[in-house]
């Protein structure tokens, strides 16, 4: 079996953009928006026994980006420690009992679940 091989060179010269001008504004919102949070409250919000590691390290979206949901609104957002953040994301039926994330649309569990 012969292996796959690149036959014409890369054309693209100058670096990849892939993020939008839109979406770097947003970023530096949401960055803002963390940096106020954090000051108000560093502590992990989810505090799971034996996990937490106790210093919020990340922002989590309630509602995620996904479907629909604000990543600069801060009652959207909680602060989470990566412990914690990685377990909710990882679990997401128990993250919606918990409250931790929003079910999509009509609450019955049906979406397409995304981190
Ligand atoms: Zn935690």
């Amino acid at each position: 079996m012969g292996e796959l091989r690149r036959r014409t060179p890369l054309t693209r010269t100058g670096q990849l953009s892939p993020t939008s001008t839109r979406r770097r504004a947003e970023n530096r919102e949401r960055a803002a928006v963390l940096a106020s949070m954090t000051e108000n409250d560093p502590w992990c919000t989810v505090r799971l026994p034996g996990l937490c590691t106790g210093r919020a390290e990340d922002g989590h979206e309630i509602l995620t980006r996904a479907r629909g949901g604000s990543i600069t609104d801060p009652d959207n957002i909680i602060l989470v420690c990566r412990a914690c953040h990685t377990y909710v994301t990882a679990h997401p039926v128990w993250a919606d009992e918990q409250g931790w994330t929003q079910p999509s649309g009509d609450g019955a569990g049906g979406g397409i679940r995304t981190t």
